[in-house]
């Protein structure tokens, strides 16, 4: 297209747009004269009536026991709202807010990318400015040239902040006396142009001017109401209700904004809320739509349309970001309110009438115990901190991670979920930049979405894949030769040399030779069934976004490796088998499995969400009941073998591999350490374990990130089980291993 056509487009554009708005203008003149002449004649004299809306509170979220997690607080916003503003005095109202707020020391929005004082000048320190000043001018029809001077007297002329006084007799002009003609005179005296000069208070009517463009921009109106300030003081509160007589349309607005009691215990799993964007807000008020359409398909699109403008989003809405907060979005935002507000022709308020009342969200009740969170959180912490004290760094003292999920087995509940490190929920916004660019990246959930290669507490899988599919019973031994010899020229080694050992004596030292053989003989695509039936790699239904895994397979080994002409080996059985090569589980994955070993296959699904209540806690919406996923298909004689095996890992003072830590536990404990072989150097640690071994009520997955050794994850464990069971606390110790290797 040429520049010619160009310039044609715009025009025929341009006279689209006119002949558009004038229709609209027609429209509504239709409208008053005819339509609703006698309503329009009636509303004239009485006065004038909007509709504003309400807002609801958003539903809080309590651990298990109720005490609060993240709860409500309420706080000032000062609010200007036009349709108790006379339009006269807009400038005037809006100067002696600027005055008050000044004096109080605080401060308003103000975008207007021109300085705040003389000599005026383009602010164009971000990108964002330069955008908006460019914005500004093309909106203003003025010239891309202009300077920030000649740019705000067009402000100022726009919004009649602009004064010209006459020298001679003190008449007051308002308006651009530059664009009167050089004809013009003073109506009182008939002094001519050069008699006049600007006497406004230049500073003052900038600011003003920054809040009139503000209010602009933002499409304030008689049914919206325009946020002049957030989050003000109390005393400042006070001070502007004190003078409300002199301020018509300003007000104070109660909102509510999140409270976290600590907001460093549980970020992940709460989530953060915030304003909504673009993307959420299309996204959201598209599925609301939706639904309503769902809901009433006999409705006609008006009446559609008149439900969505109720519940649809608005622009200034609050929206969960993550965690709980994003996954019950629905049942904590909670439905607003709407009110007729009526004035007279002088902007006085005639009446305020509540037509629907605000409904607050609902109440979450989480399945988290703040006591065990905070066990684990702090026990996470102590850790790292003496690990690197105390093992050389390619022995565990440069662990750097740990994630914890602790769920309960009779009923699926998530008494803790914890990454370390963490963040505070209450800085988020503040400390965003920094979170974001820390390498750790404490912002992610590493306990549903950190998947691990999870090592030898993957041996009870293929152990009880063996028993149920008959080749091995609890009698079979399996000589364990130290050298697992295959025929070619991979032939792999257990750590030990056990010599003839039975499934539970396997699980006690955790024997690679035993697991070997037993995948051997029960083949891959049984430990993968078995694997998925207890939960590894499969979904634990948490409400919250979660990485799958993967389980290793000839299929995944194909996928993972498309374009290479790698083939799927004997070895790689091996290996599968011992929780090795292309197996990789979340935390949350590896704490539901492990309360499925517990509940004798039984695999329920795991939740964050323990009940739905009314805001207030008058009433209960929903109590989210135990939900078995499935059942493994075993015999109780084989979660028994595998308890027993794991029980004497933590008993057997001799030879278990959590010996240290639970070997004169006061209660039985069922544990199964894992070191994966990272690949990179620097192997994890594993740690799974449910207690009392033998009525189980709490299982618990560690992953120590650099961890070395999966013993490493034992005080951890072992930190909630006291929480939990009322022990005497311990503090994390090094442990007398001399950096020995345990599987
Ligand atoms: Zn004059
Ligand atoms: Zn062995």
């Amino acid at each position: 297209m040429d520049e010619k056509q160009t310039h044609k487009g715009r025009a025929f554009l341009l006279a689209a747009i006119i002949v558009t708005i004038f229709i609209g203008f027609a429209l509504k003149l239709m409208q008053y004269q005819v339509v609703n002449a006698e309503q329009y004649q009636q509303m004239a004299q009485r006065g004038y009536s909007s509709v504003q809306s309400i807002d609801a509170a958003r539903g809080e979220l309590l651990d298990r026991y109720g005490r609060p997690l993240a709860v409500n607080e309420v706080s000032y916003d000062v609010i200007i709202n036009e349709a108790y503003l006379p339009s006269k005095m807009k400038n005037t109202v809006i100067e002696r807010i600027i005055t008050l707020m000044e004096q109080e020391g605080q401060t308003w929005i103000d975008t207007l990318p021109i300085s705040t004082e003389e000599p005026f000048t383009f602010l164009t320190e971000t990108d964002a400015q330069k955008r908006q000043i460019e914005r500004l001018k093309t909106e203003k029809n003025i010239n891309l040239d202009a300077t920030a001077e000649v740019t705000l007297n067009n402000l100022l002329a726009d919004y009649k902040l602009m004064k010209w006084t006459c020298a001679q007799c003190g008449f007051v002009y308002t308006g651009n006396l530059d664009k009167e003609s050089a004809k013009y005179r003073c109506p009182e005296c008939g002094a001519g142009k050069e008699q006049f000069h600007r006497s406004e208070d230049a500073v003052m009517a900038r600011k003003v001017a920054g809040v009139r463009y503000q209010m602009e921009i933002y499409g304030s109106s008689d049914s919206t109401p325009y946020t002049f300030s957030k989050n003000i003081p109390i005393d400042v509160v006070v001070k502007i209700r004190e003078y409300s007589q002199q301020m018509p349309g300003v007000e104070i607005k109660e909102t509510t904004s999140r409270r976290y009691v600590d907001g460093t215990l549980a970020p992940h799993a709460i989530g953060v809320v915030g304003s909504i964007n673009q993307e959420e807000y299309e996204s959201n008020n598209q599925a609301i739509k939706e639904k309503i359409e769902a809901e009433h398909p006999d409705w006609t699109e008006q009446q559609i349309n008149e439900e969505y403008q109720e519940r649809k989003y608005g622009y200034n809405d609050m929206i969960g970001k993550s965690g709980l907060e994003y996954a019950m979005e629905d049942q904590l935002r909670g439905q607003r309110g709407k009110k007729r507000i009526t004035t007279d022709s002088k902007g006085n308020v005639l009446s305020t009438e509540i037509i629907k009342q605000a409904k607050p969200g609902n109440t979450i009740v989480t399945t988290l115990d703040k006591d065990l969170q905070r066990a684990a959180l702090e026990a996470s912490a102590e850790f790292l901190e003496m690990a690197k004290k105390q093992y050389a760094p390619e022995l565990g003292g440069s662990a750097d991670r740990i994630s914890v999920v602790a769920q309960d087995v009779k009923t699926g509940e998530i008494l803790a979920m914890v990454n370390y490190p963490t963040y505070d929920l209450s800085d988020y916004y503040t400390k965003y930049s920094e979170l974001s660019a820390d390498p750790l990246n404490p912002l992610l959930n590493y306990c549903t979405q950190g998947i691990y290669m999870p090592g030898s507490i993957y041996k009870p899988v293929t152990g009880i894949g063996a028993m149920a599919a008959g080749v091995i019973d609890s009698n079979t031994l399996i000589d364990c030769r130290q050298v697992y010899q295959t025929g070619t020229s991979y032939n792999p080694r257990c750590l030990g040399l056990h010599g003839p050992i039975d499934l539970q004596y396997a699980l006690m030292v955790s024997c690679n030779y035993f697991f070997y053989e037993a995948g051997n003989r029960q083949g891959i695509d049984n430990i993968v069934k078995y694997s998925e039936q207890l939960g590894m790699g499969t979904s634990s239904g948490i409400e919250l976004s979660e990485s799958l895994g993967h389980i290793s397979s000839p299929k995944y080994f194909a996928a993972a490796r498309e374009g290479s002409d790698q083939q799927w080996t004997f070895g790689n059985v091996l290996q599968s088998a011992i929780g090795q090569l292309d197996n990789a589980f979340t935390p949350l994955q590896m704490a539901n499995y492990t309360a499925t070993l517990a509940n004798n296959g039984t695999r329920l699904r795991s939740h964050l969400v323990k009940s739905i209540e009314s805001y207030n806690l008058e009433e209960t919406i929903e109590m989210i009941e135990p939900e078995a996923l499935n059942q493994v298909e075993a015999s109780q004689e084989v979660f028994e073998q595998v308890r027993q095996g794991m029980l004497r890992a933590s008993r057997d003072t001799a030879r278990g591999t959590a010996r240290y830590y639970f070997g004169d536990y006061p209660i039985d404990v069922a544990s199964k350490t894992g070191t994966p072989q990272a690949t990179g150097g620097d192997d994890n640690a594993t740690f799974i374990a449910y207690a009392p071994a033998n009525d189980p009520e709490i299982a618990v997955a560690v992953v120590v990130e650099k961890g070395y050794s999966g013993q490493r994850g034992a005080p951890i464990a072992k930190a909630i089980f006291n929480e939990y069971f009322g022990l005497n606390e311990e503090t994390i110790q090094q442990q007398n291993t001399d950096g020995q290797l345990i599987p």
